[in-house]
C-alpha cells in the first residue's frame, strides 16, 4: 500500500477534502459552537507543544491522518527544531513537549533533540507505533534511549488480537507490536513505581464510534495480560477523524454519510469545551503553526500573525481563533476525542 500523495489520489490534496466535508449540507460545526456560546473558539493555554516530526514512516496504515509511509519524505531539519527548542526555552508555561510524525524516531535529529528537550526540564511524549522498535538494528535499543530520559510513551494498538490490529495497520504488525511492548516492559514501561509511564490507543476499526474508555481498558487489560505477560497503565479511546487516508476509505466502502451523521448527531457541548486544540499548540515539520494536527494535515495555519516559529509570539497566539471545520465532529462526537484519549 502506498500512500495518497505516491497514488496520485485526489485527498492528498487538503483542499479537496475539506470541499467533500463541506458538500453535503449537513449543519456546520461553527453553529453548532455558536448554539452553546463556544463560538470563537479560543484557546486557554499552551500547555502542550505537539511537534511533527516528520511524514516518513515504517508503516501504512490504512487509517492514518498523516497519510504517512516509507516514501514520505518531508522531515523536520535540525534547525527547524532548534527554533522550537529556542521557544521551550523561552516558554516555560510550554511544559510538556509531544513527539508526532510519521514515525518520529525515524528522524536522524530525534535523539538530539530529546535530550535538548529534557535538559529544559519539559515533559516528554513520543508518539511510538512500537513496530519501529524492531524495524532496524538501530532501534532496538530505544527503550533503554526512551527510558534514559524518561519519556512516555504512547502507542496505538487497534486492538488486542491479531486479526483486527493487522487488517488496520497491515500484516504481521501484532506480532512485532507485541515484542515491541514485551521490550518496554523489560525496561520498566508500564510497571508500578518506575515512573515511566505506557499509555496504549485504541482507535475502531471500521466506520463506528469507540465504546466507553473504562471497559476497553479493563479488556485490554486482562487480554495483554493473560496472552502476552503485557502490563500498561492507561488506554485512550480516539475516534477515526473524516480525514485523509481515513476520509478515503469512508467514501469508498460507501459508509461516508452514515459516519458523519453519526458524528454529529453525538456533538456534546462538555467535550466541545474540553477540545485539545484549546491548549495545544501544533507544530508541522516545516515549522508553521496549528491549532492541531488535524488541521496540520488539512493545512489550516493558525488565524494569528504569528504562523511560523520564526515569528512565534505567545501573546497573540493565546488571542487567535482557533479555526474549526466539519472534521472537528470527530473531536466532539460522545464522550469527545483527543490525543490524550476521551475528553469526559
Ligand atoms: S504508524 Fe501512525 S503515522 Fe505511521 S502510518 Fe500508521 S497511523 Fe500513520
Ligand atoms: S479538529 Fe482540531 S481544531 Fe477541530 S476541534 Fe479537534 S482539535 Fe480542535
Amino acid at each position: 500500500m502506498k500512500s495518497l500523495l505516491a497514488q496520485g489520489h485526489l485527498f492528498s490534496n487538503s483542499n479537496a477534502q475539506l470541499e467533500k466535508l463541506n458538500a453535503d449540507g449537513g449543519e456546520k460545526f461553527a453553529h453548532k459552537l455558536q448554539a452553546i456560546g463556544l463560538n470563537p473558539l479560543k484557546p486557554t493555554g499552551i500547555d502542550i507543544f505537539q511537534m511533527n516530526m516528520g511524514k516518513m514512516c515504517n508503516q501504512v496504515c490504512k487509517h492514518c491522518h498523516v497519510d504517512a509511509g516509507p516514501d514520505r519524505k518531508e522531515i523536520m531539519t535540525h534547525e527547524t527544531m532548534q527554533l522550537c527548542l529556542d521557544v521551550l526555552a523561552q516558554h516555560p508555561e510550554i511544559q510538556v513537549v509531544d513527539l508526532t510524525g510519521g514515525a518520529p524516531e525515524m528522524n536522524p535529529e530525534f535523539r538530539w533533540f530529546v535530550e535538548e528537550a529534557s535538559t529544559l526540564g519539559k515533559h516528554i511524549i513520543v508518539r511510538c507505533n512500537l513496530t519501529i522498535i524492531l524495524a532496524n538494528k538501530k532501534y532496538h535499543d530505544l527503550p533503554e534511549f526512551f527510558a534514559k530520559h524518561k519519556i512516555e510513551v504512547v502507542s496505538s494498538l487497534p486492538h488486542y488480537t491479531a486479526g483486527r490490529t493487522d487488517r488496520q495497520r497491515g500484516d504481521g504488525v501484532f506480532e512485532k507490536s507485541i515484542k515491541a511492548l514485551q521490550m518496554l516492559n523489560e525496561v520498566g514501561y508500564g510497571k508500578e513505581g518506575t515512573g515511566l509511564k505506557l499509555n496504549l490507543v485504541y482507535n475502531p476499526t471500521g466506520a463506528m464510534m469507540p465504546g466507553p474508555q473504562g471497559e476497553l481498558e479493563s479488556d485490554y487489560k486482562k487480554a495483554l495480560l493473560a496472552n502476552f505477560g503485557i502490563v500498561f497503565n492507561s488506554l485512550y479511546v480516539i475516534t477515526n477523524m473524516p480525514i485523509s487516508r481515513f476520509l478515503d476509505y469512508l467514501i469508498s466502502s460507501g459508509n461516508y454519510d452514515d459516519y458523519m451523521q453519526k458524528l454529529i448527531e453525538a456533538f456534546n457541548p462538555g467535550a466541545a469545551l474540553g477540545v485539545m486544540c484549546r491548549n495545544t499548540l501544533s507544530i508541522g515539520w516545516d515549522g508553521y503553526l496549528y491549532d492541531c494536527d488535524f488541521n496540520q494535515m488539512l493545512d489550516i495555519k493558525v488565524a494569528s500573525k504569528s504562523q511560523h516559529l520564526k515569528d512565534f509570539d505567545f501573546a497573540s497566539l493565546m488571542k487567535r481563533a482557533i479555526v474549526v471545520d466539519q472534521h472537528c465532529y470527530g473531536c466532539t462526537a460522545g464522550l469527545g476525542s483527543s490525543c490524550g484519549g476521551q475528553v469526559v
